[in-house]
């Protein structure tokens, strides 16, 4: 069901703790941490504590949360000073490079980004 905890999720084992990861923050409902393989200076990735397989899922069955999600990210920017300028992005769907089907935000900074990206 939406939102439940899914046993095979890597992301719900991160949130749980099952996993460990370099956790930068944590509220109630999110949890922002490293990624393990960086694309930039700053690579962190926030998720919902909740499962949703994508973006979308999350901000249609749970506005608030996702809206708790986007707080975070531009928390983590402003926490890793990446006052320059920053990316915050949601892949959605193995076309679009996603791999983790629990919704997350990667946060990308401290270097110069492309537009568009490949
Ligand atoms: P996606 O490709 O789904 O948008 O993003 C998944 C991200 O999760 C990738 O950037 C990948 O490097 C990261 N990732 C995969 N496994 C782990 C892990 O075990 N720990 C951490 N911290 N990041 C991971
Ligand atoms: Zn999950």
């Amino acid at each position: 069901m939406a939102g439940e905890p899914q046993a095979d999720c890597l992301f719900c084992k991160i949130a749980a703790g099952d996993v460990p990861a370099t956790i930068v923050r944590e509220t109630d409902t999110t949890v922002a941490f490293r990624d393990i393989n960086p694309q930039a200076p700053t690579h962190v990735l926030v998720i919902p504590r909740a499962h949703y397989a994508d973006a979308a899922s999350l901000a249609a069955a749970a506005p608030e949360l996702a809206a708790d999600v986007l707080r975070e990210a531009g928390q983590v920017a402003e926490d890793e000073k990446a006052e320059a300028g920053y990316r915050i992005v949601f892949n959605t769907g193995s076309g679009a490079g996603q791999t983790v089907f629990h919704a997350h935000a990667h946060v990308l900074g401290g270097r110069g980004l492309q537009w568009p990206p490949g």
